[in-house]
């Protein structure tokens, strides 16, 4: 079904809805009213009760056994069941909520219990995420970091054979909208040979794609490039949080730790790959004389059609702007057509190797700057490690993060003859250190 034949939902406010109109359908789950979490869909100002309407009948064959799989809070028997489960589900709620569903006066007879405002509503974290894995396929991000600390050799001999990640935490994800207190840690002061201790002076965001994983596989086995996409359940943003003065003395050999594993923010919505099906694009061509992906890493089905067109947007809000009634700092304009990986390469990568991938696992991309000006995904990049403070309307400045900030991120997705979808925001404010 093409999406242009069915533009319009009898839920008012989802028809030109920024981010959940009828054409999106996201799941997450929720809490109203001091209610036990519960699953449930986004669409317009509106969470459709996906439980409430499971008891009040509205599912049956297939749909039904998917709804059953949400139950308890936690989306993973959902994710687990895989591409089936998800379509089905898709077109149920678009029979649903259609103009002319002949189920309209039935749902909406039930008011705010099957259909509460996401206003009212507090959004908790999709699944129960094991293991939380992030990336670095970021091409840009990863040429423009690695120019501040080696200008003559920014990307290492490996970043065009191997799509670099390390292992995160897990434990301290959270859902848009959790505080953001700024960590203590050792570094070490310029010009110093021995750290001091205490709070973190860089504070700075991170814009990634999130990347929920669906089936997995058997420890031992692994998933090969061709069947990657089928094991993904959706997508989310993710805010890799960084303390990067932290980050700067900790991260060699092995890499960061203490100045990651403090808050990773995540928005709460897992927006589907069937709403994102029109935004799909082909895997942008490796430039002339980089390597051609080693044959595990190579399907030509993922090469045309791998890729996504989403725009990426950052914002920051300071008490000062919020004090004098200005709006959000625009900080970043990207998109995650600047991925030098596939997100399917992540997963035949993950695996190679036997590592067994679970039902709502959590990868992050890594961030994704683009190559210009106002597009650089990170604070590290925008002020070139602090050396260029950025300048805001309310007469304030900054290098990092401040006490007070708040970033943003929000994500949407436009063609011409389809309904734009947005991803929902990804917010988190920074407390003082405790
Ligand atoms: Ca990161």
């Amino acid at each position: 079904m093409t999406q242009t034949s069915i533009t319009r939902s009898w839920v008012a406010s989802a028809n030109g809805h920024t981010d959940f109109p009828l054409q999106n359908l996201p799941l997450g789950v929720f809490s109203v009213n001091g209610s036990a979490p519960r699953s449930g869909v986004a669409i317009g100002d509106h969470i459709f009760d996906l439980e409430a309407a499971l008891d009040a009948g509205l599912f049956d064959g297939a749909a039904k056994a998917a709804v059953e799989a949400t139950r308890g809070g936690q989306l993973n028997a959902f994710f687990e069941l895989g591409r089936g489960a998800r379509v089905a589900l898709r077109e149920r709620l678009i029979e649903l909520f259609k103009e002319g569903s002949t189920l309209h006066g039935k749902i909406e007879a039930q008011g705010a219990k099957l259909l509460p405002l996401a206003a009212q509503c507090t959004m908790h974290l999709p699944a129960k995420i094991n293991d939380y894995t992030d990336f670095y396929v970021g091409i840009e991000h990863a040429q423009n970091v690695g120019k501040l600390f080696r200008p003559d050799n920014p990307l290492l001999p490996n970043y065009k054979y191997v799509p670099i990640g390390y292992h995160g935490r897990a434990s301290t994800i959270r859902p848009s909208g959790t505080d953001v207190r700024r960590p203590k840690g050792q570094t070490l002061p310029a010009g110093q040979t021995e750290p001091t201790f205490g709070p973190c002076a860089r504070l700075d965001y991170e814009l990634e794609l999130g990347i929920w994983i669906g089936q997995g596989n058997e420890m031992g086995d692994s998933i090969v490039i061709g069947d990657a996409a089928d094991h993904i359940a959706g997508f989310c943003l993710l805010n890799d949080w960084s303390a990067r003065d932290i980050q700067a003395w900790e991260y060699q050999p092995l890499g960061p730790f203490l100045s990651k594993s403090f808050i990773t923010s995540i928005s709460p919505w897992v927006v589907t790959a069937e709403a994102l099906e029109p935004f799909r694009r082909a895997q942008p061509a490796r430039p002339e004389g980089d390597p051609q992906p080693l044959p595990y890493l190579f399907d030509k089905r993922d090469q045309a059609a791998g890729g996504f067109d989403i725009e990426l947007e950052v914002l920051l809000l300071t008490e000062g702007l919020r004090e004098q009634n200005l709006p959000a700092h625009r900080l970043t304009l990207s998109n995650t057509q600047h991925m030098y990986w596939t997100v399917a390469q992540m997963v035949a990568h993950h695996s190679v190797n036997g590592c067994q991938l679970q039902a709502g696992d959590l990868f992050g991309s890594g961030t994704l700057s683009g190559p210009q000006n106002g597009q650089f995904g990170s604070l590290l990049e925008i002020t070139e490690g602090g050396k260029k403070p950025i300048e805001l309307a309310s007469g304030e400045v900054r290098k990092f993060l401040e006490d007070g900030d708040e970033i943003i991120l929000r994500a949407r997705c436009s063609r011409e003859g389809f309904a734009s979808i947005g991803f929902g925001e990804c917010r988190g404010k920074v407390l003082p250190a405790r």
